[in-house]
């Protein structure tokens, strides 16, 4: 099979950087940044030479991350709004850390989906299930203590889609493959967050 160079992997190469889109082939050399590794079009090659101004830059690094979490604009900025409301911890810091704590990211984290596009689909058709209630709201936030379970129906699904799928589970939350249930341990530090990001462009472009 060749590479696959799909739509959402035009992002990636936009960025120059994998964002994990395409759930298991992101892991493997069909990832499409494995070898073409600069923006799209046929400009792209030339285009990653030039020199970003500061404006540029604050821009792609917000882009890296709205795109990697699937996210649209209007909700990225409640997010951001959100994460600035915060008594404690820096903005950029605790943005990335409400988005980790979105339920369809967890159920990607816990190995119940391939990617977060398919964690996603999994959590609007309802096959998750958060301290024993259906939780169908993908950006749903996730507290430390949650259990989150599939629901009986969709085990025999989630159960394939776990099989196929060798990412590993950070360390704040704890999977149970077997059971299909997985639990939140506590909240990510910085260091188990996305270290390719840097969180302080995405505040200065906000702050502008
Ligand atoms: Fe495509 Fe995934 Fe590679 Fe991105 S990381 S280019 S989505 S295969």
């Amino acid at each position: 099979m060749g590479r696959y160079i799909g739509p959402v992997c035009r992002f990636c190469r936009r960025e120059g950087m994998k964002l994990y889109l395409k759930g298991e082939r992101c892991y493997t050399e069909k990832c499409a940044l494995e070898r073409r590794n600069y923006p799209p079009g046929d400009q792209g090659a030339r285009r990653k030479m030039r020199k970003m101004t500061e404006y540029g830059r604050r821009l792609r690094e917000k882009q890296k991350l709205k795109r990697m979490y699937n996210m649209r604009e209007e909700q990225f900025v409640r997010f951001f709004e959100m994460a600035a409301r915060m008594r404690e911890g820096q903005v950029g810091e605790n943005l990335m850390r409400l988005l980790e704590r979105r339920l369809d990211n967890v159920v990607y984290r816990l190995g119940f989906a391939a990617s977060r596009n398919q964690a996603r689909q999994i959590v609007r058709h309802g096959h998750i299930l958060v301290n024993g209630k259906k939780v169908d709201i993908p950006s749903y936030l996730v507290k430390e203590g949650d259990v989150i379970t599939v629901s009986e129906k969709s085990q025999d699904f989630i159960k394939k889609i776990v099989e196929a799928n060798a990412n590993e589970v950070p360390a704040w939350l704890e999977s149970n493959k077997e059971a299909l249930t997985g639990k939140v341990v506590r909240y990510p530090t910085r260091e188990e967050m996305d270290t390719r990001i840097n969180e302080r462009l995405i505040v200065e472009f906000y702050s502008r």
